[in-house]
């Protein structure tokens, strides 16, 4: 059965008038607005030769913050692989020589699972996983989208801005 919608019904549809039935006068102003527009200022950003710089706010992907002697400040205790909602991280743990006894033999993050939540940071006793402000992440294999500790872990001079952030919202 046709069904009948205010495209195709007369009685609902609006009535012409003589200049808007000329087009001419209806193009003008358009064109006049698009005219317009050109004076204005623009926010598109011309990415990415144009590159955003986020605020210390920003939850982009998550890394591991390196300590300054190079070891990763993590004692793999788990609790972000715990509370992770959707299971994107593995954590293996190791025994070290150094001063804290655990250390994270393993740690991958499955960057097509996490939703960037931010709960892992969050319960991190250790400040040692934290949201970056990296929001670039393209794949064309879905294994490349597994993050192991070579691509994580991150110089904590490079995560200045997010630890004093951090820092901050905690006092
Ligand atoms: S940000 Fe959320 S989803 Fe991503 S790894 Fe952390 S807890 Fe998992
Ligand atoms: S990153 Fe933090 S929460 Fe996750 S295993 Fe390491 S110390 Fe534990």
């Amino acid at each position: 059965m046709p069904t009948t919608s205010k495209y195709n019904n007369p009685a609902l549809q609006r009535k012409l008038t003589f200049w808007e039935k000329l087009y001419l006068p209806e193009i003008i102003r358009g064109l006049f607005t698009t005219f317009k527009h050109l004076f204005r200022p623009k926010f598109t950003r011309q990415y990415p030769e144009e590159r955003w710089d986020p605020p210390a706010s920003f939850r982009g992907r998550p890394v591991l913050v390196m300590e300054d002697n190079g070891v990763e400040r993590c004692v793999a205790c788990g609790l972000c692989s715990r509370v992770c909602p959707p299971l994107a991280i593995e954590v293996r743990a190791s025994e070290t020589e150094l001063l804290k006894e655990r250390y994270p033999v393993v740690f991958e993050i499955n960057m097509l699972r996490c939703i960037f939540c931010g709960y892992c940071e969050e319960v991190c006793p250790e400040e040692a996983i934290i949201m970056s402000k990296d929001y670039e992440l393209s794949f064309r294999d879905p294994a490349d989208g597994i993050f192991g500790k070579d691509k994580l872990l991150i110089p904590k001079a490079q995560l200045k801005d997010r630890l004093d952030f951090l820092a901050a919202m905690r006092n």
